[in-house]
């Protein structure tokens, strides 16, 4: 189609939150459905090499990819819209750019130079950008680029994008603006002076933004297009209106009434064409449409945030489009939660899947939640450390190890039925040390998971630093909890099951990550089926 890779900025303005990630998506989506290869990289101004550090309080879930990189959640947008998985190149922080330029001038490789912000770290921002382009396996590559025009640590993202725009020349580069259009009710009108001030300031920097998207709760009335238009140098067919959605995946329709991906094509001198969206349209069809309805727990400690839990909630809505059922899902704090009012809590649920997490808070409320659960025949699935608790609690209450626990929550136990990796053992550093990314896992024949997966051999992706202490299998495989998915080259145990219950799944790995709309998890989706079964028996 094209020999040479085009590319587009989006930047935001005015506030922060508006859902850059859900238009760069969303465009990537409609300009893919057009059969141009696209990708989306996000650049992130903070310090921290990357996101693997960070307290879900303060940056929402981390997401991980393929190849082990701990990135920015907006990454499993990309993957959810374009069921293309990413890499450690489409995540990049100003903590890896000032690493990589100051690991270069401690090798020499600016002998007799003053490094600065511009050229040194300016170029290092260009590299990242087209790396993705250079490999040859993009048409096109929409980069966002994170935090708010005006921002302090915003200013050398912005000044590359001014260079790139420029050495790319014409009709090869664009940007475009993400603003919101606020309305006053007092005034009864929506104002667009925020708008112009936040093009304004990206002119300060020498950047003009060829392309408004507008995030407005209400219509925007054509004499504000005209408006917008006129001060803030755009064409009126450039000033598309971003209406809030009830779902995520509305939003590559509206832009396409919008006609966002004909304005960016024919800046960019690519031919336009109907996108094909055949497929994403049958899966909103059955996502609004739903036959029937399960209430699923969620058990967890950071249940107040949205974000904390991301993918896990949108593999729910992709495996509840696939059944064609409406999964709710209901948060259970787990510090809450105890033997004693576990009944109260979860007795009215289809399922309860136990979320990941790290530390020690909650983690009692886990185990009396998989109890519970295990107990009373509610179809489970436990994810990374979810699976781990389920293995405590069987530990616990079915072999009588009383005091089993993993070794981070308790390095003293006596039954230390998850225990720290072999691998993990010298490790020190907490950052991008953990086991991560995808790896191998052979299913044993006859599971709950063999007839999910209909492989014999998966790949998922992980994240974790502990895992199930293989001493401890016999025993517990002899008591009915069984592993029934293994590490081909270390035997670690990636998944467990118990064969006396309906439905109990616990897995070491991540299956939320690689949920998609195109392709909705087999395990979220045989999970979801195992809740409508239960509720069918209620
Ligand atoms: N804290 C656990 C570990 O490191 C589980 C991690 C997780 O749930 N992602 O093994």
């Amino acid at each position: 189609m094209t020999t040479k890779t085009k590319y587009i900025f989006v930047t935001g303005g005015v506030t922060s939150s508006l859902g850059k990630g859900i238009i760069a998506a969303s465009l990537a989506k409609l300009l893919q459905a057009q059969g141009y290869r696209t990708t989306i990289q996000k650049l992130d101004p903070y310090i921290n090499v990357d996101p693997g550090t960070l307290n879900p309080y303060e940056h929402g879930e981390c997401y991980v990819t393929d190849d082990g990189a701990e990135t920015d959640l907006d990454l499993g947008h990309y993957e959810r819209f374009l069921n293309v998985p990413t890499s450690q190149a489409n995540n990049v922080t100003t903590g890896r750019i000032y690493q990589s330029v100051i690991d270069k001038e401690r090798r020499g490789e600016f002998l007799g130079k003053t490094v600065q912000v511009i050229p040194h770290i300016t170029d290092e921002i260009k590299n990242r950008i087209q790396i993705l382009g250079n490999s040859g396996d993009y048409d096109i590559v929409i980069t966002e680029i994170g935090g708010t025009v005006g921002d302090i640590e915003s200013l050398p993202y912005v000044e590359a994008v001014r260079q790139l725009k420029w050495e790319l020349g014409e009709n090869n580069a664009l940007v475009i603006h993400l603003t919101l259009v606020p309305f006053l009710s007092a005034a009864g009108e929506l104002k667009t002076k925020p708008t112009q001030h936040s093009v304004k300031t990206l002119m300060e920097s020498g950047v003009q933004a060829d392309v408004l998207v507008c995030r407005t709760e209400h219509e925007l009335p054509e004499d504000l297009r005209d408006k917008l238009a006129r001060f803030c140098n755009v064409t009126k067919e450039s000033v598309i209106q971003s209406i809030d959605a009830s779902t995520i995946y509305d939003v590559p329709n509206l832009m396409l009434e919008q006609g966002l991906d004909t304005i960016v094509l024919k800046k960019l001198d690519l031919e336009s064409n109907v996108p094909n969206l055949d497929q994403w349209n049958a899966f909103l069809q059955r996502h609004k449409n739903p036959v029937s309805e399960v209430t699923i727990g969620l058990i967890g400690k950071y249940v107040e945030l949205q974000d904390s839990y991301k993918s896990i909630l949108e593999a729910f809505i992709h495996a509840g489009a696939e059944n064609e059922v409406k999964v709710n899902v209901e948060s259970v704090h787990s510090e809450y939660l105890n033997g004693d009012n576990a009944k109260a809590m979860l007795s009215h649920l289809d399922g309860v899947l136990v979320a990941p997490g790290f530390g020690e808070r909650g983690i009692e409320g886990k185990i009396d939640a998989v109890r519970y659960v295990r107990e009373n025949n509610i179809p489970f699935l436990g994810i990374c450390l979810g699976m781990q608790m389920a293995v405590i609690e069987f530990s616990r209450n079915v072999l009588g190890l009383e005091d089993a626990n993993s070794t981070e929550m308790n390095p003293e136990t006596k039954h230390p039925v998850i225990n720290l990796m072999e691998e993990q053992k010298n490790i020190t550093d907490k950052g991008g040390t953990m086991r991560l990314g995808a790896w191998d896992c052979e299913i044993i024949k006859d599971s709950i998971v063999d007839g999910v997966y209909n492989s014999k051999i998966i790949d998922e992706r992980h994240r974790h630093r502990y895992e199930f202490n293989s001493a401890y299998k016999q025993q517990i495989e002899e008591k009915g909890m069984l592993a029934t998915g293994l590490n081909p080259e270390t035997g670690l145990v990636e998944i467990i099951e118990i064969t006396n219950h309906p439905w109990f799944v616990g897995v070491q790995y991540h299956p939320e990550y690689k949920s998609t709309v195109a392709n909705p998890h087999p395990l979220f989706v045989a999970f979801v089926k195992a809740a409508q079964q239960h509720n069918k028996k209620k």
